[in-house]
């Protein structure tokens, strides 16, 4: 994708103004449902429902526009959008798996899924083996007669394993083995995994696309066979189309998605580097560091490394850590990323005090994002807070 692709993409694609008054800013369709004046044409409707618009929780003409933006974003034939980024995994997987069936995924991949993996699929009859992605000879050695689904994360949102996607895409093909990739991380303007073999790439718009924190979606983009199968299956029966208005937002975040993605690349940098050379800090852990193990791999298949990154503080306490979190006077604490607002998120926030194991170097991780502010501002604030650290 050129940047004019892009620029065409963004402010041109799917977008019909003639229809609409010539707006510059498409209308929030909000409806939920569609008149006809023959029956023939309804009936059409019934027998293809992905072919117009029949009913809301279907096709949408807002919603529309935004899918068209997000495929070609994805350099994908189509894709679906959801109401938030775990149901556009939860139908990718579901559609794909049956009864006996044997999944390889990513170990601990984001929250939802390993909760799917773990308590959902195992009911009916599906099971996961979880690998350490980062080796694809991994891959082969989890795959049995009966694997049919491969799911990636690259970047892991918290340690930012990576997966070799093309080799990874490759060896499924040979299996005829279904490829599902979460390219939250990175979103599609700094890593293009359709392009490099994969069948279905996911991306939760609550992040980058929505941009501002006041909305979610999740997008799957994959072959038009592939998005009509769950489309007329899992996305019309579990009714997990984002709503009109919301896709409105997203299309409004998109406009400005390739302003705040450089900026964020920008200032993360910066920040990085801050947090690195100080004394309190023991390890970062960041794609684009020169220090992190995949930095070969991530320059190779990543064209940016965006907000997020971890670090870990010089300290095995407990206290220290929550110390510093709640001295950040600007910086906040949430989770979520992707916003205009940098975040911070413990990973002991997710710990029960009586299990936190300071030899467990994951208990410690401190999760940062970078978001729009200055980034003077931010190391400003981090310094402060780290320095209230006893
Ligand atoms: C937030 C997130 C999701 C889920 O997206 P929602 O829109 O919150 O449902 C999936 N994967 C990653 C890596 C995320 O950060």
């Amino acid at each position: 994708m050129t940047d004019m692709d892009f620029s065409y993409i963004i402010n041109e694609l799917a977008e019909e103004r003639e229809n609409y008054f010539n707006a510059v800013s498409p209308p929030i369709m909000q409806t939920s449902n569609f008149v006809f004046k023959k029956v023939d044409d309804l009936r059409k409707a019934f027998d293809n429902e992905m072919g117009g618009y029949l009913y809301s929780r279907g096709l949408n003409p807002t919603v529309d526009i935004l899918r068209k933006k997000l495929a070609a974003l994805d350099g994908a034939e189509d894709c679906l959008v959801f109401n938030n980024g775990a149901a556009a995994i939860f139908a990718g997987i579901f559609a794909n798996v049956k009864a006996g069936d044997h999944i390889v995924s990513v170990k601990a991949p984001y929250t939802w899924v390993q909760r799917m993996f773990d308590v959902i699929l195992p009911r009916f009859g599906v099971s996961t083996t979880y690998i350490d992605g980062t080796s694809t000879g991994n891959w082969e050695q989890a795959t049995r007669n009966n694997t049919t689904f491969y799911y990636l994360e690259s970047p892991n949102s918290w340690d930012f394993a990576l997966q070799d996607i093309k080799a990874v895409a490759a060896f499924a093909k040979t299996k005829k083995i279904v490829t599902l990739i979460d390219n939250s991380y990175c979103s599609p303007l700094h890593q293009r995994p359709i392009e490099m073999g994969i069948d279905m790439a996911m991306q939760t718009a609550t992040k980058y696309i929505g941009g501002h924190s006041d909305t979610l979606g999740g997008v799957l983009s994959g072959t038009h066979e592939m998005m009509k199968k769950i489309f007329n299956s899992e996305y019309l029966n579990i009714g997990s189309g984002i709503q009109p208005f919301n896709a409105w937002l997203l299309i409004r975040g998109l406009r400005t998605l390739s302003a705040r993605i450089d900026r964020i690349t920008k200032s993360t940098v910066q920040v990085v580097q801050f947090i690195k050379q100080h004394p309190k800090v023991e390890s970062v852990i960041f794609p684009f560091d020169e220090s992190f193990p995949q930095y070969q791999l991530a320059k190779q298949q990543m064209t940016g490394a965006c907000g997020l990154f971890t670090f870990v503080l010089r300290t095995t306490k407990m206290d220290s850590i929550v110390a510093f979190c709640e001295s950040l006077q600007h910086i906040m604490m949430a989770v979520s990323w992707g916003g205009h607002e940098s975040l911070v998120i413990p990973k002991c926030a997710g710990i029960p005090p009586k299990d936190f194991d300071p030899a467990n170097r994951e208990h410690r991780y401190i999760r940062m994002y970078v978001g729009l502010e200055d980034p003077g501002y931010l190391i400003a604030d981090l310094e402060q807070a780290l320095s209230k650290i006893i």
